[in-house]
């Protein structure tokens, strides 16, 4: 059997981890974290169906949700935008009990955990990841599972002909201030419950305001990295708004990235693979990750599992690859290349597609369900033109449809490009064609 690295015990890799080790692999997982400091202090939503697909028991703990989202444009004048209930099932939970959770199913298959261990780089041999370095020493192993997160070490330190590592830049990422408050008793509950405000400039962020059953859940996510009288601001501004807020902080106060892109063009190389945030596998509309994380480890563990002559090289690799773009990436893709208008955009520009009946709940509600196939079928499509024509003299307006339009076609023709068949050759191409198509449409 193999000896598998798991660099740091993120979703995915957990879940390879788990998986491989039930295979009757040697799998050893490195993490910078304690055990104890493990999992940020907040409660994220997880669709129910990745666990499925997974194969894995819900956690112990947790709320049946199906988040109804408002979007509350800057104008007060302009209604807000209440999308209908999420189509799946999701949990809340909170992300110290699902860490645990995922980490109790690896430690009843034989994962070996190697806790407080920094990973400062990839060990390469030739043209092959064959282990991690780490600030006491090297760790060396037949496959490099990466699931360092969004600034991987290993990935950012591959050589460049591998066509894995991507420079991080502006807008590829969410810096993100979460906060829980107490909630006032006896102050009744707002009529929309889960606000995201869009009161400012595209190219700051947003804020959210959740209010649950017993504390208010805040969300502030900006570009930029938000200053502490920023922060101060908006929470005071939140607090003038919604009776319901207290002045108490409960839980969290952490800061965090939110990856937002696209996913990485190529997630292998020979003896290494890419698995959710280290490989930007979010829902960038929503930033979440953890679903993605789960099904994607899930392939990857199938395609190791499948190689039966333990290669492991970007050519076997490659069927994980494949099919984490068919079920998962083109999509991803899809989203990212919608969300890529926000930076574009003005607080009065979305104001104005609210009030135009541009955006309306049924498009936010096919693109917050990842339902995008009805958005760019025929029937969807037809839609879009006659928003085109109703907006071509609207100053505000123009531009922003016929941006997206252009873009969702600029990228059919760039997904061909992806090689169905490993090669060294198309992989470079593809790598190249699909980067700088992302690099065209990004705001600067
Ligand atoms: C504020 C916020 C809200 C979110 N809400 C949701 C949500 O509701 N639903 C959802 O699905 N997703 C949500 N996400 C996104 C989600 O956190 C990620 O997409 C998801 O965790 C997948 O990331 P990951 O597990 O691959 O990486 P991470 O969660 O970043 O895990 C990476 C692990 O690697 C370790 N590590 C990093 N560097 C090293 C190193 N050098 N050496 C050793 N170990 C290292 C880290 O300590 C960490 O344990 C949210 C993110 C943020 C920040």
């Amino acid at each position: 059997m193999s000896k598998i690295i798991v660099a740091g015990a993120g979703h995915g890799g957990l879940i390879a981890a788990m998986k491989l080790a039930k295979a009757g692999h040697e799998v050893l997982v490195f993490e910078k974290n304690e055990k104890e400091n493990l999992g940020m202090a907040q409660s994220d939503t997880v669709e129910i169906s990745a666990f499925t697909y997974a194969g894995i028991p819900l956690p112990q703990e947790f709320e049946i949700v199906r988040n109804i989202i408002t979007f509350i444009p800057k104008d007060k004048d302009v209604s807000s935008l209440t999308v209908p209930p999420a189509e799946a099932e999701s949990i809340l939970v909170d992300r110290k009990i699902l860490i645990n959770h995922l980490i109790n199913l690896c430690e009843k298959q034989g994962v070996q955990f190697f806790f407080g261990v920094e990973i400062v780089a990839p060990v390469l041999l030739g043209n092959r990841v064959c282990g991690i370095k780490t600030a006491q020493q090297d760790f060396y192993g037949d496959l490099v599972i990466d699931s360092c997160g969004v600034y991987s070490p290993v990935r950012s330190n591959l050589p460049d002909y591998m066509c894995v590592n991507r420079e991080i830049k502006k807008y590829d990422t969410l810096n993100s201030y979460r906060v829980y408050f107490n909630k006032i008793p006896d102050v009744p509950d707002p009529e929309t419950t889960y606000n995201v405000y869009l009161r400012d400039d595209g190219t700051v962020g947003f804020t959210w305001l959740v209010t649950e059953k017993d504390r208010i859940d805040l969300l502030i996510s900006r570009y930029h990295d938000p200053e502490e009288d920023e922060i101060a601001e908006i929470i005071k501004a939140m607090q003038e708004e919604n009776p319901q807020m207290g002045d108490k902080i409960i839980y969290g106060e952490e800061r965090a990235i939110i990856p937002i892109a696209q996913p990485l063009a190529v997630l292998v190389a020979d003896g290494y693979a890419a698995v959710g945030d280290s490989a930007f596998m979010t829902c960038s509309i929503k930033g979440s990750g953890i679903a993605y994380s789960l099904k994607a480890a899930t392939m990857l563990a199938r395609c190791v599992m499948a190689d039966t002559l333990r290669r492991y090289d970007a050519e076997s690799l490659w069927d994980y690859q494949k099919k984490f773009y068919k079920e998962i990436g083109f999509s991803a893709c899809r989203i990212a290349i919608i969300k890529n208008i926000l930076p574009y955009m003005s607080a009065e520009q979305a104001n104005e597609l609210i009030k135009q009946n541009i955006v309306t709940t049924e498009e936010m509600s096919k693109l917050m369900n990842e339902k995008l196939d009805a958005v760019l079928n025929a029937k969807g499509m037809a839609v879009m033109k006659d928003k085109l024509k109703r907006v071509k003299d609207n100053p505000l307006l123009k531009g922003i449809i016929s941006n997206i339009a252009v873009w969702l076609g600029r990228f059919t023709v760039t997904e061909t490009a992806f090689p169905s068949k490993y090669s060294p050759q198309d992989v470079q191409k593809w790598s190249t064609k699909y980067n700088d198509f992302f690099d065209s449409i990004r705001a600067e």
